[in-house]
C-alpha cells in the first residue's frame, strides 16, 4: 500500500517506521519547516554563542517494554539520553529533544512546509490536498494534535472529528532565557512554585553545549488565565516567579523569548488509535490516549499494527 501520514510527529513516525518495515511506502506530510512537533529544540544567537531551548516537551518516561526497546535503540544512535535530575527513569533527546524526531524522520519520505489542507475519497484512493499539489494513497493516517483533527476529518469521520474536538488541551506559555552567568540555584529543575508549572536548567541536560539556560513553563491554570496576554508581560511574570523559586535574583539576561503553545499537554480520548479498514482511514496520537511522550508511540505503533492485522 502507498500511505500517506499528515503529521510527523512521534505518532505518525513511529506509524511509519513499523509500516515501511512491512513493506509499505510511506510518505508523511508536515507543515513544520523541520523536525519537532511537540517535541522540538529552538536555537537562539546569543554574545555568548549558540543558546538552545527544548520549548516543547521537557522529557520522557519509559514504561511499556517496547518503548523501552525503541529508546534503546535511541541510546544507541546517541540520540537520547537518561537525565537523572527530572527523575530516576526520566530521558531526554540528545542533543536537543528533537534530535529523537530528526533521527527517525531521516529514514522516511518526509515534506516538511506542507499543511495538508484537505483529504478526499476518489472511488477507492484517499487525495491530500495541500498548497502546491495533490497527493494519491491507498491509506491516510492523520496524526495531528486533537484540535487540528476535525478539519480533515469531518467530511469523513464525523464521530471521530467530535472524539477530537471533545478531547481538549491544556495550554502552556513556555519562557526560554539565557543568562550571562550561572542562576544560583543548587537543582536543575523545580516543579509547582507559583505561577510555574516547571522550569529547568536545560543547558544541564545531557549533551548540551553554549551559555547557561533555563526553560520556564507557566502550571496549565496560569497559562489559560493569562493565554491572550502579550509576550513581554508573561516573560516578566515567570523570570519573577523563576527569581522567587530560587531565592536569588537572576544574572543579566542575554535573550529572552516567550512562546505560547496552546495546545500543549493533550486530553485523553480514551482509545488507543481509530482505524477503519473499509475506508482505510486511520488516526494516532497522544490525544487518545493521554499527554505523554510514550502515549504517542504506543498510539502510532498500535495504529500500524492494527492496518497490518
Ligand atoms: P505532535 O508532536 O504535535 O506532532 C503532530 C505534527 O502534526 C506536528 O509536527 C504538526 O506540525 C503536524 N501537523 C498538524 N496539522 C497538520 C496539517 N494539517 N498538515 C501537516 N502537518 C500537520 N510529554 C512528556 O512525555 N513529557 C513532558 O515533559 C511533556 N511536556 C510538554 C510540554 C509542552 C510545552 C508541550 C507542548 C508538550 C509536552 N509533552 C510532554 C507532550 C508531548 O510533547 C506530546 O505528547 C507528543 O510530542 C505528541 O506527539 P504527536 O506525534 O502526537 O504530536
Amino acid at each position: 500500500m502507498k500511505i500517506g501520514i499528515i503529521g510527523a510527529g512521534l505518532a505518525g513516525l513511529t506509524a511509519a517506521r513499523v509500516l515501511a518495515d512491512a513493506g509499505h511506502s510511506v510518505c508523511l506530510f508536515d507543515k513544520a519547516r523541520g523536525p519537532g512537533g511537540r517535541m522540538s529544540t529552538r536555537r537562539v544567537e546569543t554574545p555568548q554563542g549558540m543558546a538552545f531551548f527544548d520549548h516543547g516537551a521537557q522529557y520522557f518516561t519509559v514504561r511499556d517494554p517496547g518503548f523501552a526497546d525503541a529508546v534503546a535503540r535511541w541510546e544507541a544512535a546517541g540520540v537520547a539520553a537518561r537525565w537523572e535530575a527530572a527523575g530516576e527513569n526520566a530521558w531526554v533527546g540528545a542533543p536537543g529533544m528533537n534530535a529523537i524526531i530528526k533521527a527517525e524522520a531521516a529514514d522516511h519520505d518526509v515534506r516538511w512546509n506542507c499543511r495538508i489542507e484537505r483529504i478526499e475519497r476518489i472511488g477507492e484512493t484517499w487525495r491530500l490536498g495541500h498548497a502546491e499539489g495533490e497527493q494519491d494513497c491507498d491509506a491516510v493516517i492523520v496524526a495531528v494534535p486533537a484540535e487540528q483533527v476535525a478539519p480533515l476529518l469531518g467530511p469523513h469521520a464525523p464521530d471521530w472529528a467530535a472524539l477530537a474536538e471533545a478531547t481538549v488541551s491544556q495550554p502552556c506559555w513556555t519562557v526560554m532565557a539565557a543568562f550571562a552567568e550561572r542562576v544560583d540555584f543548587a537543582d536543575d529543575c523545580l516543579r509547582q512554585a507559583g505561577a510555574i508549572g516547571w522550569a529547568a536548567r536545560n543547558s544541564a541536560k545531557p549533551g548540551r553545549s553554549g551559555p547557561e539556560c533555563w526553560v520556564v513553563q507557566g502550571s496549565p491554570q496560569w497559562s489559560a488565565t493569562h493565554l491572550e496576554e502579550e509576550a513581554d508581560a508573561v516573560i516578566a511574570a515567570l523570570l519573577a516567579e523563576l527569581a522567587h523559586a530560587t531565592g536569588s535574583a537572576l544574572p543579566e539576561t542575554l535573550v529572552v523569548q516567550a512562546h505560547r503553545w496552546r495546545y500543549a499537554l493533550s486530553g485523553a480520548a480514551g482509545r488507543t488509535m481509530l482505524w477503519d479498514e473499509g475506508s482505510r482511514l486511520g488516526v494516532s496520537g497522544d490525544w487518545l490516549i493521554g499527554p505523554r511522550i510514550e502515549s504517542a508511540w504506543a498510539s502510532g505503533r498500535a495504529l500500524a499494527a492494527a492496518m497490518l492485522r
